[in-house]
């Protein structure tokens, strides 16, 4: 990992879940999520490409209740964009 990305990871990191902020809760603690859209299968995204999202909206540990990334795609992206519109988001905000 390249100095720059671990300062992008740790601004995201210190930033919080892009979801809970959008849904007006800013500075949720979370997990850095690899967005795969328009890479192969087993490709990990670049680091710059990270997304923060909070356990809740990463894996659902609030599921489903709560729209998570990976156990309910479909709603999340309902509720908060797709990943791409989210990384830019994020890109923007810190
Ligand atoms: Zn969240």
């Amino acid at each position: 990992m390249t100095k720059a990305e671990a300062a992008h990871l740790s601004k995201l990191s210190a930033f919080g879940c892009i979801a809970c902020y959008l849904d007006g809760n800013p500075g949720t603690p979370a997990e850095m999520h690899h967005p795969r859209e328009g890479k192969g299968m087993s490709q990990r995204a670049d680091n710059m490409d990270c997304i923060p999202l909070c356990p809740a909206h990463h894996r659902g540990t609030m599921h489903p209740v709560v729209p998570s990334v990976h156990l309910s795609p479909a709603a999340f992206k309902a509720e908060y964009g797709t990943e791409y519109d989210l990384m830019t988001k994020v890109r923007a905000l810190v």
